[in-house]
């Protein structure tokens, strides 16, 4: 090392210095950049005006340590161009203002240096920003990363397999106009030198029931819209499809099939070119949108009722549509909507349906053809992101999930979706508030306990074994024809009726004081209540009209609907079925945990690199407020504030770093902890700066160590 290169370093921390003491000054107009900057009992007000001040000023990202928190300004800020990102290209966190290109560069750095997997989870409610900051980190990565031909290739796929979900996955909802509407977690995988091989994509959640019915001001999925308005005039014409989405019961329920923020032609366009090129070929594409004019067909049929009084069809144009594109004969189809079949020893029964079962049927059929055709556009979207080369690969995985939903009605999906929210809010708890006060006090480490709101609570009473409100649904469709939603209820009531979390009507509503409906329940969830509909057991029904679909000649329906699924399931289709439902009720935290099965390969360092996002536009008190608190932000902040950076183990510390001191370097013979103590003198670590635990060494600022790893590079 030159006295050059120690002056260089020199100057760096001085610069690092410089911008925290420029912060400080600043602060009063701009607030402050890291949210630890604070004063020691910074109170909820004084939390939101410092994000209040920077969104004023169009600071839309403050740091609480390493997490990084996003206000979104819902207009187009020029902080996202290729100089932008040029600018925070191999530049250590803090040194540079709070950014998501920080965040991306730090995740990337850190897994090439240390070859380890990183998880980068998004949190925060619909409309936030979660979509948008993944896929500005993912923009990072295609600009930022080595690039050669094939890389290239690469990139691209990754980048293009989003429009094609988004069509596919998102929607116009009261809250965002793209909405999605699945959950995601995306992993990008790299090379030795840094170069995005692949990826792979794992979707939760389709909200099926979207397909066949949206509440006022929302649209169905763009991608029918995208086809109707965009579609070239020959497809259209061998679709048996009209370019006007009101002639579509199923596009017209929400009353808006036209939103002035979205260009269903231009993104039809792109969704077009993006399927080319992520190798989706010829007839695939034509059963694809076989498939969805398929769908508009379905939605149109209407029964009608028979002189004994129930459903018949009669020379029904759009059956024809449906039975052509989906390759089915026209009476099979008919049959199936219209009747169930009664297993006989000797012959086949066929009972007719009424009008309201026919209704069901056809919706049913609509939902799973469309859920189950989204499950193989992923599978499809992940055969051409796969890395053909198996050498070892690190990973940068991004979770986008749809945040906790309440709506006036809430049924099986937001009893899903807001499971599942409680499970990641789980682990963001385990892996932040709760192991990181652990680890102090299993280091020894003087620490002041930060209480918190732990949901495990919440999380047992739906998925404990025997008793939770999972296997109790699961018992009740053990019993076919004898289970109905007020059996269920009972149920519930008698086994968990105790429980503080759980209300029903005859409960009483001594735990949250607000009326409630006799086939109602609510649960008191973390972040707020949440009143479900007891018709939970619908969703696991299995209509005959399924087994039907066997017989379709559309290659991406026969995949969909296998022969050897079976007829009718014992368990629950929710739970049992992979194609349907099973992620319905998977838990996408599992995905993401170090010790997952089916993942073990990787590891994650799931510490330091969270994204939150805070909805605003115009800076709403109330909404941010809640998020919060309901995000836990403030506890989060003591926890960080009180606590330290980086922690690493006195071994690996020392092996890193000795060459820096004369005295350990290059053969240390005491013990880890003793020659850690020499090095540190050595660089002149203040008392304040770190703390020696019982394995390892706790470092309270990362400018600390970024000033050794900066010695140590030049
Ligand atoms: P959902 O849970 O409904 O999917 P979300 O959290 O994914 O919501 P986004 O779709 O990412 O929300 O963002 C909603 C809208 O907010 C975007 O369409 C965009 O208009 C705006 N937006 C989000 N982030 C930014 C940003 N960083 N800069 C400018 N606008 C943004
Ligand atoms: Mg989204």
């Amino acid at each position: 090392m030159t006295d050059g290169s120690l002056e260089n370093t020199k100057e760096r921390c001085n610069q690092i210095l410089r911008n925290m003491e420029a912060s400080l000054t600043a602060r009063d107009r701009v607030g402050i950049q890291d949210f630890v900057l604070l004063d020691p009992h910074t109170s909820e007000s004084a939390f939101l005006d410092n994000l209040r001040k920077r969104f004023h000023e169009n600071l839309i990202y403050t740091y609480i340590g390493t997490l990084l928190v996003s206000v979104n300004p819902y207009k187009e800020l020029d902080i996202y161009s290729k100089k932008q990102m040029d600018t925070y290209m191999g530049v250590n966190f803090f040194e540079l203002p709070p950014h998501i290109y920080a965040l991306a560069d730090n995740v990337f750095r850190t897994m090439q240096s240390e070859f380890n997997n990183h998880f980068i989870l998004i949190s925060g409610e619909s409309g936030a920003g979660k979509t948008e900051a993944s896929k500005k980190i993912l923009q990072f990565y295609a600009v930022s990363c080595p690039s050669t031909k094939l890389l290239n290739n690469v990139r691209d796929r990754l980048l293009l397999s989003n429009p094609v979900l988004e069509a596919f996955g998102n929607a116009k909802t009261l809250k965002n106009d793209n909405s999605s509407r699945f959950g995601k977690y995306m992993d990008i995988q790299f090379d030795h030198q840094g170069g995005a091989v692949g990826g792979h994509i794992l979707s939760y959640l389709l909200e099926k029931s979207r397909v066949v019915h949206q509440n006022h001001g929302e649209r169905n999925f763009h991608i029918f819209y995208q086809l109707v308005e965009g579609g070239e005039e020959d497809l259209l014409r061998w679709l048996g499809l009209e370019r006007n989405c009101k002639n579509y019961r199923y596009l017209v329920q929400g009353d808006c099939a036209k939103v002035s923020s979205i260009n269903d032609k231009s993104d039809w366009k792109t969704v077009r070119k993006a399927l080319s090129v992520i190798e989706f070929s010829e007839s695939d594409t034509e059963h694809l949108f076989g498939i969805i004019a398929s769908v508009l067909h379905l939605g149109n049929i209407k029964f009608d009722v028979d002189a004994r009084g129930y459903a018949t069809l009669n020379n029904n144009q759009e059956m024809h549509w449906v039975s052509k594109l989906l390759g089915i004969p026209n009476q099979v189809l008919q049959q199936g909507l219209t009747h169930r079949k009664i297993e006989a020893k000797t012959e086949e029964v066929f009972s007719p349906f009424s009008v309201d079962h026919a209704v069901y049927a056809r919706d049913a059929l609509a939902k799973a053809i469309y859920g189950r055709t989204f499950n193989w556009l992923v599978n499809k979207i992940n055969e051409s992101l796969a890395n053909k080369d198996s050498s070892r690969k690190t990973v940068i995985g991004l979770l986008d999930i749809y945040g906790f939903e309440v709506f006036s009605v809430n049924s099986f999906e937001q009893f899903c979706i807001n499971y599942c929210n409680e499970k990641l809010q789980q682990l963001f708890i385990e892996l932040t508030l709760k192991s990181e006060q652990e680890e102090y006090e299993m280091e020894g480490i003087e620490w002041e306990p930060v209480p918190y709101f732990n949901n495990k609570i919440i999380c047992d009473l739906v998925e404990e074994k025997f008793r939770g409100i999972i296997s109790l649904l699961d018992e009740e469709c053990l019993r076919p024809g004898e289970a109905t939603d007020i059996t269920f209820l009972e149920k519930m009531e008698e086994k968990i009726g105790g429980h503080p979390h759980f209300v029903t009507h005859k409960l009483g509503d001594q735990k949250t004081r607000k009326t409630l409906d006799r086939g109602d329940f609510r649960l008191l969830h973390y972040a707020g209540e949440v009143t479900y509909c007891s018709d939970l057991l619908d969703y696991y029904s299995f209509p005959v009209i399924f087994k039907v679909m066997r017989q379709s000649k559309n290659a991406i329906i026969k995949h969909c609907f296998p022969s050897t699924e079976p007829d009718s399931k014992r368990r629950p289709e929710t739970v049992s079925n992979p194609d349907d439902g099973a992620q319905c009720l998977s838990d996408p935290s599992s995905q993401v945990r170090p010790s997952h099965p089916v993942r073990c390969v990787f590891r994650f360092d799931l510490r330091s690199f969270d994204v939150v996002v805070l909805p605003a536009g115009h800076f709403n008190d109330v909404l941010v407020r809640h998020q919060v608190k309901y995000l836990g932000l403030m506890e989060h902040l003591r926890v960080r504030r009180a606590g330290f950076a980086y922690r690493r183990k006195y071994e690996i510390f020392l092996q890193r770093y000795k060459p820096l001191c004369p005295d350990t370097w290059p053969n240390w013979k005491g013990t880890a902890a003793e020659g850690v103590q020499l090095l540190i003198k050595h660089l002149g670590y203040k008392p304040d700066e770190y703390k020696m635990g019982r394995t390892k060494i706790f470092i309270r600022h990362p400018r600390t160590l970024f000033a050794t790893e900066d010695a140590f590079q030049v």
